[in-house]
């Protein structure tokens, strides 16, 4: 017998196969994994974060962070140092009060999605609508019962030099009572896609109208990691749970995630934090906290972070075009976040076969199929795309760019 918390958590989950592969990765030598969502090492990144930890050590605050908890709303003063900042920069009405970490934003999506849907005390069944797909794996399993998901299929804008991008398809969108709340990650895991201020106010007002709060997972976005090539403003207000995180700057090791929305909600996820953790962990507000004080956590994201990662995203998008040169392949405009998202259109095999195929060849790679949670109608397009991570070293991408022309060409000419 087993109970139903067991039969939920032990089934197979693609995103603990997922980071499976990538610790695989991280600790081998012979994979070339172009896989996970590691960020890069960036090293002016790495001179100011030893550079700040020795600060945080010979002043006394990282140890003294060590040996205490914080409270389970996570550390005050990182808090109030965050909020100040994002009131001063956004004009965003907030305090401390609206802001509660939690360890990973991981943790966070977990008890907001099981927070706003599921099975109400009237009997209601309330789904998470992702209004754009694909979107980011380790959504998929979140849910403690099953079927969170909806999703709708997007239109897609075929763009010059075998690009393309998605756009959220409002006329075919359905936000009805049966929807408890909506989720985006702007920039989106697997496709970093972007989607435009003009939608992001669209589907913010239907979510507001239908009073239907919207969870925007910024992991890569603004205003820090700002790993984000388009122009765009961040937006913020009550109906809005903004979720944010140390990771894609660099952190990824100090597990923590931060969420920013109304005082109620703070609430709830500051009592999940107790019950599930006691407290969230607090060498990340501390590595942090001295960057927010000075805005320097901006700078960093707007000046490092940023730039490293657009050129490294248009030179990698460049050596696939020259590597494929086959019209049938094309890679999502990149506006952000880590990962190219490659489209093999008439792929004769399906994304989980080439993902195999790469993988025996030492190459991990992400098949794109498992990217859209809650699609329930067939649509080939899912089935030809594969995730590529542009953030490891450069010559584990070129390999990994070899290993893949090479397969998907023969594939194309074996069809
Ligand atoms: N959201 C997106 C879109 C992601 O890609 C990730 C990690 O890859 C996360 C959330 C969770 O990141 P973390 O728990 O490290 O904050």
């Amino acid at each position: 017998m087993k109970s139903n918390f067991a039969s939920k958590f032990l089934q197979h989950s693609a995103i603990t196969e997922l980071m499976d592969d990538l610790n695989a990765g991280v600790q081998g030598d012979d994979m070339l994994m172009l896989g996970g969502g590691n960020p890069a090492q960036i090293p002016q990144v790495t001179a100011e974060l030893e550079q700040h930890l020795q600060q945080t050590l010979s002043d006394g605050s990282l140890v003294h962070s060590l040996m205490n908890y914080d409270g389970p709303q996570g550390k005050d003063s990182f808090r109030q140092a965050l909020a100040q900042l994002l009131s001063e920069q956004f004009g965003w009405p907030i305090g401390a009060e609206h802001i509660a970490l939690t360890n990973g934003s991981q943790s966070a999506f977990f008890y907001l999605m099981n927070l706003f849907a599921g099975t109400t005390d009237d009997g209601a069944k309330k789904k998470v609508l992702l209004p754009v797909c694909p979107e980011y794996i380790g959504y998929s399993d979140l849910g403690l019962e099953p079927e969170l998901f909806v999703t709708v299929k997007p239109t897609i804008e075929l763009l010059p030099q075998r690009e393309f991008k998605y756009h959220p398809d409002f006329d075919n969108m359905v936000l009805d009572d049966s929807i408890g709340v909506v989720c985006l990650s702007r920039p989106t895991n697997p496709s970093g896609n972007v989607i435009t201020d003009t939608e992001l106010q669209k589907l913010d007002q239907m979510c507001r109208d239908a009073n239907v709060p919207l969870l925007l997972d910024n992991a890569y976005g603004a205003p820090f990691p700002n790993i984000l090539f388009e122009d765009v403003t961040p937006i913020w207000n009550d109906n809005i749970v903004l979720c944010l995180s140390l990771s894609k700057l660099g952190l990824p090791g100090a597990r923590c995630g931060i969420v920013v929305a109304r005082p109620d909600i703070i609430q709830a996820i500051s009592n999940l934090n107790g019950i599930m953790g006691l407290a969230p962990g607090s060498v990340g507000p501390i590595v942090a906290q001295h960057w927010a004080e000075s805005g320097h956590l901006l700078a960093l994201s707007e000046q490092v972070v940023k730039p490293y990662y657009q050129q490294r995203a248009q030179r990698v998008a460049n050596w696939l075009k020259q590597a494929i040169p086959d019209s049938r392949f094309r890679v999502h405009k990149p506006e952000g976040a880590i990962f190219l998202w490659l489209w093999f259109d008439e792929l004769p095999v399906s994304s989980r076969e080439l993902y195999q195929l790469l993988k025996r060849q030492g190459l991990i790679l992400v098949a794109g199929e498992h990217f859209f949670p809650g699609l329930d109608e067939p649509w080939s397009h899912r089935y030809q795309c594969i995730r590529l991570s542009y953030a490891g070293p450069e010559s584990d991408v070129q390999q990994g760019i070899a290993i893949l022309a090479d397969t998907v060409t023969r594939l194309y000419e074996d069809a």
